[in-house]
């Protein structure tokens, strides 16, 4: 039986076992790889930075 750690990625707020962790908060491998391709200029942008906000916010919490 094989234990699977899961986290919530803090980005499309699904539960991952794979992906990164950035002070208290986890963005998972899908995620992480798609701000890494993503262009300044794409509409996404600006979603990823605000959802990347909320892990500097929490650490005033
Ligand atoms: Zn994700």
């Amino acid at each position: 039986m094989k234990a699977e750690h899961r986290e919530t990625c803090i980005i499309c707020e699904q539960s991952k076992a794979e992906g990164i962790n950035i002070y208290a908060s986890f963005i998972c491998a899908d995620c992480e790889e798609e701000i890494v391709g993503t262009d300044v200029q794409d509409v996404k942008y600006p979603f990823f930075i605000r959802q990347l906000k909320n892990i500097w916010l929490k650490q005033d919490a």
